[in-house]
C-alpha cells in the first residue's frame, strides 16, 4: 500500500472509535407502545429482526417495542436505568442469545419472562473455540428456528390464543421459505467469495455455499481492524479477483471504501439488519442483500 492510503487507514481506525462512542451515547429511548386495553401482551425485542418476527407473531395480541433505539447499532449496547425498568415491566423480552445482548446480566431474570430465540444454536465454535457467529437471522432458515421459538413462547404465556400465533407463524413462514428459494435459484452458479464488513454472514453463506471474507474479522462491527488485517483483506480479494467490498449500515463506510480504492472496486451495502430504517422490513433487507450480492457474484 502506498504512504497516502497507510495513512487515511490511519485516520479511520481513529475516526471509527470516536463515531461508535457517538452512537452508544445517544439516548433515544423508546417508550413501551402501550397495550390498548389490558388484554395485550407488552413484549420488547432486543433489536430489529427479533421485532419483526415478534410482530408478525403476535399480530394484534401482543404489544411489541423495540429496545435498541431505531438507527443505532445493538452491539455493545448498553441499557439506561429507564431501558431496564422498561425491561422489567415487560410480560415478555425477545432476546437473540448467546451473547448478543451483553446486559442481560444486569436483568433481574426472575421478575420477566425471557425468551431465548437462540436458544437452539448455542455457541458456534471455529478451530480455536472461540464464537464465531450469533447472527442466526440472516439465513431465512434459521430465522425459521428463532420465529418457532417466539412463538413457543408466545403461546405459553397466551395458551388461549394458541391457533392465532400457528397460523401466523405458518403465513410467516411461508414468505421466509419463498425468500429462501429466491436466493438459492439466483445465486446459483455465481462466484462464492465476498467481503462483507463485520463477521455476521456464516449461516447465510454455509445455507448458501459461499464463502465469507470480512474487512473487520470480527463479530462485532465496533471493533477496530488493525492495519495487518486490512492489508491482507486486500491481498485477499486481490487474489480472488474481488472488487465489490461490502459496508453496512450505522458504521463508517471509509475503511471499505479505502479497500475497494485499492481494488479500482466499489462499495455496496451487505445489511447485517441490525439498523433498519422505517419503511423498510426484514424481507425487503434480505433482497436488497441479494441484490447487491448479485452484483458482486453474478456479474
Ligand atoms: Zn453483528
Amino acid at each position: 500500500m502506498n504512504r497516502q492510503v497507510t495513512a487515511a487507514i490511519g485516520a479511520i481506525l481513529v475516526i471509527i472509535p470516536l463515531l461508535s462512542i457517538g452512537l452508544w451515547n445517544s439516548d433515544e429511548s423508546i417508550l413501551i407502545e402501550k397495550a390498548e386495553g389490558q388484554s395485550k401482551i407488552v413484549a420488547i425485542a432486543s433489536f430489529y429482526p427479533l421485532y419483526e418476527f415478534t410482530k408478525e407473531l403476535g399480530g394484534d395480541k401482543v404489544a411489541v417495542s423495540l429496545l435498541v433505539p431505531k438507527g443505532v447499532e445493538p452491539h455493545d449496547w448498553e441499557p439506561t436505568i429507564r431501558d431496564i425498568q422498561r425491561i422489567e415491566q415487560a410480560d415478555l423480552v425477545i432476546i437473540n442469545g448467546n451473547g448478543f445482548e451483553n446486559w442481560i446480566d444486569k436483568i433481574d431474570s426472575s421478575k420477566i419472562t425471557i425468551i431465548n430465540s437462540g436458544k437452539s444454536f448455542g455457541w458456534l465454535t471455529s478451530e480455536s473455540k472461540l464464537p464465531v457467529d450469533f447472527h442466526y437471522w440472516l439465513n431465512p432458515l434459521s430465522a425459521k428456528l428463532q420465529i418457532k421459538t417466539i412463538a413457543d413462547g408466545l403461546i405459553e404465556k397466551d395458551p388461549e390464543n394458541t391457533d392465532y400465533y400457528k397460523n401466523r407463524k405458518i403465513a410467516y413462514d411461508l414468505k421466509l421459505d419463498e425468500l429462501h428459494s429466491k436466493i438459492k435459484t439466483e445465486l446459483n452458479g455465481c462466484k462464492k467469495d465476498f467481503v462483507a464488513f463485520h463477521d455476521a454472514f456464516f449461516y447465510f453463506a454455509n445455507e448458501y455455499n459461499l464463502n465469507q471474507h470480512t474487512v473487520i474479522q470480527s463479530n462485532d462491527p465496533h471493533s477496530e481492524p488493525t492495519l495487518k488485517k486490512l492489508e491482507n483483506i486486500i491481498q485477499l480479494a486481490k487474489s480472488l479477483d474481488i472488487n465489490i467490498i461490502f459496508t453496512e449500515e450505522g458504521i463508517n463506510s471509509r475503511t471499505s471504501q479505502v479497500i475497494a480504492d485499492e481494488l479500482d472496486g466499489s462499495v455496496l451495502v451487505l445489511s447485517p439488519i441490525e439498523v433498519v430504517e422505517d419503511g423498510s422490513s426484514y424481507i425487503k433487507k434480505m433482497e436488497e442483500n441479494l441484490s447487491n450480492l448479485k452484483e458482486a457474484l453474478c456479474n
